[in-house]
């Protein structure tokens, strides 16, 4: 089955979704409503129905939703199932902080690598992984790592990503703050809270 038409919007809200029904599970949930789901997750039940609409109706009226069957069929949509394996650049403040944020392995990831240039650092184990120098990271596409996460210094984030797309990666996540350029076939995301707390002032009531 393919998944062509699943908006974008529906996408960003998928794994708010995961992580809810994961909770729920947690709490020995078998189904769920999605009023009930709209509790866990903050986002009304309409919107829940409509974004499951996409890609199949689980739910059976008055019994709610398969908590484990809609958790795979998600995994699945985000291609989650297969645990995909995840590269770090720059284990400093930031990046060791993430390497520790059990979410990820939570969600299916498996960050299986770490690399910096710091002398210091590398060969030092930080939450289980060992640190690399970074100049292995052509070793990536041989490991099957094809995703990534940017931590390093902004004046070092193109040069990051320019080495990982040559090792094969084809997903970044980037905490830089900088515009990074790569090929079509490569998807970038650039994640910055400041730029997020820079939006927030604009929908505060005024008191
Ligand atoms: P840091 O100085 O503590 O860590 C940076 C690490 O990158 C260091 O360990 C350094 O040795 C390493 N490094 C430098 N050049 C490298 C290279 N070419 N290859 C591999 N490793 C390299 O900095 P930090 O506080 O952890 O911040 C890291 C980045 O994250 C910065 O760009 C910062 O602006 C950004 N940041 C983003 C957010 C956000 O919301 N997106 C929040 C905080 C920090």
């Amino acid at each position: 089955m393919k998944y062509h038409k699943i908006p974008d919007e529906t996408i960003r809200r998928l794994p708010i979704y995961l992580r809810g029904l994961l909770l729920s599970s947690e709490q020995g949930r078998q189904s769920i409503s999605s009023r009930n789901l709209a509790d866990f997750v903050g986002v009304n039940s309409w919107q829940i129905r409509k974004d499951f609409s996409y890609f199949g109706d689980f739910g059976t009226r008055g019994v709610g939703y398969n908590v484990e069957k809609l958790t795979k069929q998600i995994k699945k949509i985000l291609k989650l199932d297969a645990a995909p394996k995840v590269a770090l650049v720059g284990v400093g403040n930031l990046g060791s902080a993430v390497l520790a944020y059990p979410a990820f392995r939570i969600c299916g990831f498996d960050i299986a690598a770490a690399f910096d240039i710091n002398p210091k650092k590398i060969g030092k184990k930080i939450n289980n992984i060992v640190v690399e120098d970074a100049s292995k990271l052509r070793t990536l596409k041989k490991r099957r790592i094809n995703l990534a996460i940017i931590t390093v210094p902004r004046d070092a984030a193109q040069q990051t990503a320019d080495a990982l797309v040559k090792a094969g990666v084809r997903g970044i996540l980037n905490f830089s703050p900088c515009y990074i350029v790569v090929p079509k076939k490569v998807k970038v995301i650039t994640i910055d809270i400041a730029m997020d707390l820079a939006r927030l002032p604009y929908y505060m009531p005024a008191s």
